[in-house]
């Protein structure tokens, strides 16, 4: 079995454009050269992307500022086996222990079999798709993830059983796509039908918050009014087409740029490390010829090496760079300015995808729509959130 970890998180079809590389490559952009620019005025995230208590099982915590939380050896492996089997569908909680059992699987030395409740937390754990739940509110983590989305999606859909998914269909828009502003519940459908007065009957697709507490406001949107919403909200990203091109511009330019400078580095580094070189030998020789007594030439022989030391380092670090990612940027950004229009002509399991990939939180209130979007999508949107004119009721 090979560790193997998730590079992809976006899968094919409309939304799998936005590859992880062009995630990598946009958010590595933003905060290299805009970030001062464009997060001025912002508020700081609550979260750097770090999770900041205990991690799950699958992860270990380690003593490095820059990744302090790393996937652990074993246990990973674990976890990936764990998704990939009962994503399959053909296998029960008790299955699944045995299985891993059988495979030399295990949870800790004292209780080496997973247990029910332990399998179904891990199988719910957005953790393992790079997220963070915390305080009720998903962020997106810095950690790597074990699974892929489309993995742990699938596991959902077991989890949830059949008689959810039949009704994911009729009700396309629910089983998690949405959760109520006010009281965190999952928005779900409700087929209302109507028989008109020449005995034709209609029927009208709402979705609702199911809470009936008598405190709670009314959460309730015709499906045509959410899709409208949703379509304006992705319309958010979409800068006018002189801005637009501007951006272009000015992201090949950055992009180019970096690209000059770390080549202009580079060379410098090459230079240095020539020069030392040659100064050793120099040393050497001056030492040899008896120019020099041996304290002197040890002490420089030991100052030299140093610095040698220090260039080499410094040109591990100034790594290639990777001239696709301008373009993979770009791409991302021309697929923003695209997914309001791509919304309307998609099925709706793409539609479901889009909205995944786009927006970490996406929240109904009685009058709002809110999706919280991912980065970098969020330094697109001219406005987090909006009001919604919609038709009334029925
Ligand atoms: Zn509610």
């Amino acid at each position: 079995m090979k560790l193997v970890f998730v590079e992809n998180q976006f899968g094919p079809g409309a939304a799998g454009m936005l590859s992880f590389n062009v995630m990598a490559a946009v958010a590595q952009y933003y905060s290299d050269n805009l970030r001062t620019e464009v997060m001025k005025g912002q508020n700081e995230k609550v979260l750097q992307g770090w999770l900041p208590c205990g991690v799950p099982f699958g992860y270990t915590n380690v003593e490095n500022r820059d990744e302090p939380i790393l996937p652990h050896p074993e246990e990973s492996q674990t976890v990936i086996r764990m998704f990939d089997l009962y994503s399959t569908g053909n296998m029960t909680f008790e299955m699944l222990t045995e299985q891993l059992w059988r495979e030399g699987h295990i949870y800790r030395p004292s209780q080496p079999k997973f247990s029910r409740t332990g399998l179904s937390y891990m199988l719910n754990n957005r953790f393992y798709i790079g997220e963070i739940n915390y305080r009720g509110q998903t962020h997106p983590g810095r950690h790597k993830p074990l699974v892929s989305r489309q993995m742990f999606q699938a596991c959902q859909e077991v989890l949830n059983g059949r008689t959810r998914s039949t009704n994911n269909r009729n009700h396309p828009l629910t089983g998690g796509v949405f959760t109520c502003a006010y009281c965190g519940s999952m928005i779900t459908g409700e087929l209302i039908r109507r028989s008109l007065r020449n005995g034709e009957v209609r029927e009208h697709l709402y979705y609702r918050c199911a809470n009936n507490h008598p405190n709670h406001p009314t959460v309730r949107w015709k499906a045509e009014d959410l899709e409208q919403a949703i379509h304006e909200d992705l319309a958010s990203m979409k800068l006018d087409a002189e801005l637009a091109d501007w951006f272009r511009r000015s992201l090949t330019a950055a992009f180019a740029d970096t690209d000059a400078q770390q080549q202009r580095q580079r060379q410098m580094l090459l230079k240095r490390r020539t020069e030392l070189t040659n100064m050793q030998d120099r040393l050497l020789s001056a030492y040899l010829s008896s120019n020099i007594d041996e304290v002197a030439f040890q002490n420089k022989s030991v100052d030299l090496k140093a610095q040698l030391g220090e260039t080499e380092a410094a040109l591990q670090s100034c790594g290639d760079m990777d001239s696709s990612r301008g373009d993979a940027a770009l791409a991302l950004f021309n697929w923003s300015q695209q997914a309001a229009d791509v919304w309307f002509g998609s099925k709706m399991d793409v539609k479901r995808e889009i909205l995944g990939e786009i927006a970490l939180n996406r929240t109904l209130s009685d009058v709002t729509l809110c999706l919280e979007k991912r980065k970098p999508f969020d330094i697109l949107v001219k406005r987090p959130s909006f009001q919604s004119s919609r038709g009334g009721g029925i």
